[in-house]
């Protein structure tokens, strides 16, 4: 099937051969001839699923054809939890929109960064995507109006729950208008999010692609059992032996994250690190240091597991195992994206064995533990 196939016309098509998309992915198939229809959709995907384009197309489509609103009233509102996902989604409707004949003025706004550079570039924007409580600011500063929303879409929207935003979340519902479109996206559809689903949606489409632990096998997985004074000789060592020249490694805390990072510069590998305690400015030039290959290690906490895109990502390494099972699979779900094979590594020691066992169990896939005997880490 083709793009044009699903109802999008001929600038947004262009748009799309710039990003050399050559075909529709499931969910884009499914989820764009409805939002092009005006219907409301539930869609149950993961990131790495395709879902953000099956949004951001037909909702700039649907744009073309509105008269823009007076200044400050937005169009259409993107409601994700994290600055991060709201950098990068506000990336993709700009790579698609500055294509367009008439290009669409998106914007992203978020906490933890000044709200005064945000409220004055909010002239003309149309598309705004928005972490609930600094829209919330905005909307009290009367930067911005949302009584001309006619599409919403939230996104990961388990996580917005999950991360406490449902009061945020419901104040925000509260201003808009009645009559809109409703486009929600979740990774998984929980108890909390069923009501959600009720109170928001008209008869939705409902789209449901196959979870990420169904979707491993493109992740080659292996696992190393060793002791922790091995870690770093045997991270450095899998580094240089399979010349990994991008790669993202976990660890569980802030401090390890940065220890980690300091020794691999110290032994000559570009690394930085990525965590909660760093600045947002400091957060977003590590992970586009990274993304342009300007370092080759990512070390990261798991404030990094979900959302965040890193296009052909071909290693993660686990330094430290997370807690849960399903922080474990986000983690290695960083790879393997976009129909591309991916490595996943973890390192195990004799006390993770068991609850390496219990991840096992849950994603339903046995991973052999590899002894590191015979290999010359020192
Ligand atoms: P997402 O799930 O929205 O985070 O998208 C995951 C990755 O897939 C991103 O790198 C997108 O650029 C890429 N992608 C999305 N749709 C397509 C498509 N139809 N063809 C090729 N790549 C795509």
């Amino acid at each position: 099937m083709s793009f044009a196939a699903l109802g999008l016309n001929r600038d947004l098509f262009y748009a799309i051969e710039k990003q050399f998309y050559t075909s529709p992915y499931p969910i884009q198939s499914k989820a764009i001839p409805a939002i092009l229809a005006g219907k409301d959709v539930l869609g149950i995907a993961q990131t790495g699923s395709g879902k953000t384009a099956c949004y951001v197309l037909p909702t700039l489509q649907l744009l073309q054809s509105k008269a823009p609103a007076q200044n400050r009233y937005i169009n259409t509102l993107v409601l994700v939890p994290t600055r991060e996902l709201a950098i990068q989604v506000n990336k993709v409707f700009k790579s698609f929109s500055d294509h367009l004949q008439d290009p669409i003025k998106t914007m992203a706004v978020y906490g933890g960064a000044s709200i005064n550079p945000q409220m004055m570039d909010m002239n003309k924007v149309e598309v705004l995507v928005a972490t609930p409580g600094r829209l919330l600011e905005l909307v009290e500063k009367k930067a911005v109006f949302l009584s001309s929303v006619d599409v919403l879409v939230l996104d990961e929207a388990d996580k917005m729950l999950n991360l406490g935003f449902k009061e945020e979340m419901n104040q925000v519902l509260a201003l808009l208008p009645s009559k809109r479109q409703n486009l929600l996206f979740s990774a998984t559809l929980s108890p909390d999010l069923s009501g959600l689903k009720e109170l928001l949606l008209n008869n939705p489409v409902t789209i449901e692609i196959a979870a990420e632990n169904e979707n491993l096998e493109l992740i080659q997985q292996m696992a190393y059992a060793l002791e922790e004074v091995h870690k770093g000789p045997l991270l450095r060592y899998l580094i240089k032996h399979h010349q990994m020249d991008q790669v993202l490694v976990f660890t569980s805390t802030v401090h390890k994250a940065d220890t980690v990072a300091d020794k691999l510069n110290a032994n000559g590998i570009k690394a930085i690190s990525m965590h909660s305690k760093k600045s947002q400015g400091a957060r977003e030039q590590a992970l586009s240091k990274f993304r342009n290959q300007e370092v080759q290690v990512l070390v990261a906490t798991d404030l990094m597991g979900r959302g965040i895109d890193i296009p052909n990502l071909p290693y993660v390494i686990n330094y430290e195992l997370p807690r849960s099972p399903k922080d474990y699979i986000h983690r290695i779900g960083r790879t393997g994206r976009a129909e591309q094979p991916g490595t996943a590594i973890s390192f195990v020691c004799a006390e993770d064995t068991h609850h390496f066992g219990v991840i096992q169990k849950k994603m339903k896939k046995q991973v052999e533990l590899i002894a590191i005997d015979g290999l010359k880490l020192f």
